[in-house]
């Protein structure tokens, strides 16, 4: 950082991503007034489609202060498509607890946006938090919830919906959650459905029936989700596992189908355990909407 030793890569000059090296800092020009620096050995996470980096912006504006950024490097392999469609999805968002779009470079195919220090909510429950209390558990469950109610109202599907998908916004007057990870995201056609094409590495165990079954997602699909997100955030970042060993995708669905599902944490509140149980309805639109989720949390917390 300054220090004049790094070497420079401008990534958009590049047929492929170097192996990450000390000292090699990557900048991506975004706009005539500010581009993103970062160092390939800043990587902070990792999912199934893309890699994350920590970054700032820098303006040559010298007087504008650096700013702390997230950059998605969507992996290689990734068809240009999905790209297009998830900085589509997210340049529309704009919510309390949505993660905020702030640049996309087309050429390097990466996403910018704001960084959030305390990273993902699994990883926090896990590791970082572990001791996390019940009630600050059931505000930032009501986070999500007003999330996903803002996304339903824009008629957006997350797909995706998992504590690995949820951000951790650690500020002065106290934390948030924000939902983020829009790569599985798609707008619901009239009817509030998305027939998914392919079966390719879907998160199943966050998965409905009918999803599984039918490929068939909706706003409910995302409810079944919100479940089994719960159960995360309740059993302290616990898998989600209906049996100690993993089965078939064939066994799993069945097991659902005669009505299994995941037992009750340990120490979760009684209102939480029958809401999940809503959430996992067999006949979607027997489960609560989002907004109906909002109110049964706010009425618990009144
Ligand atoms: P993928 O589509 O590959 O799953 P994600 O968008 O979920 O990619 O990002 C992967 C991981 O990177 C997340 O689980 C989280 O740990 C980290 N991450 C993503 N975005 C941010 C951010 N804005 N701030 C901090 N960490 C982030
Ligand atoms: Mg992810």
């Amino acid at each position: 950082n300054g220090t004049g030793d790094e070497e420079v890569f401008d990534i958009s000059d590049l047929p492929f991503l170097p192996f990450p090296r000390s000292n090699m800092l990557m900048v991506i020009p975004l706009t005539s007034e500010c581009r993103v620096i970062y160092n390939m050995e800043n990587m902070i996470g990792r999912g199934h489609y893309g890699t994350v980096y920590k970054g700032h912006l820098e303006f040559n504006d010298k007087d504008q202060p650096r700013e702390q950024v997230a950059i998605k490097m969507l992996n290689t392999m990734q068809v240009s498509t999905d790209f297009h469609r998830e900085i589509g999805i997210m340049r529309t968002l704009s919510h309390p607890n949505i993660v905020k779009f702030k640049y996309w470079a087309e050429k390097s195919h990466c996403i910018i946006m704001e960084y959030l220090q305390s990273g993902s909510f699994d990883i926090y429950l896990r590791f970082t938090a572990p001791n996390l209390n019940n009630p600050r558990l059931v505000g930032f469950a009501l986070d999500i919830a007003n999330g996903m109610k803002y996304l339903s109202d824009m008629g957006l599907i997350h797909r995706d919906l998992a504590a690995r998908n949820i951000l951790v916004d650690h500020n002065g007057d106290g934390d948030c959650v924000k939902i983020s990870d829009f790569g599985l995201a798609q707008f619901a056609n009239s009817d509030g459905y998305y027939f998914a094409k392919s079966k390719r590495d879907i998160p199943i165990k966050w998965y409905s029936p009918e999803a599984i079954s039918t490929c068939r997602f909706s706003s409910y699909s995302d409810v079944w989700s919100y479940g089994v997100t719960l159960f995360e955030m309740f059993s302290r970042g616990e898998e989600p596992n209906l049996v100690p060993i993993q089965t078939s995708q064939e066994d799993f669905l069945n097991r659902l189908q005669s009505g299994e599902r995941l037992n009750r944490p340990a120490n979760c509140p009684d209102f939480i355990y029958d809401l999940m149980q809503l959430c996992w309805h067999a006949t979607p639109r027997s489960r609560p909407n989002f907004a109906t989720i909002v109110d049964i949390i706010t009425k618990e917390i009144a």
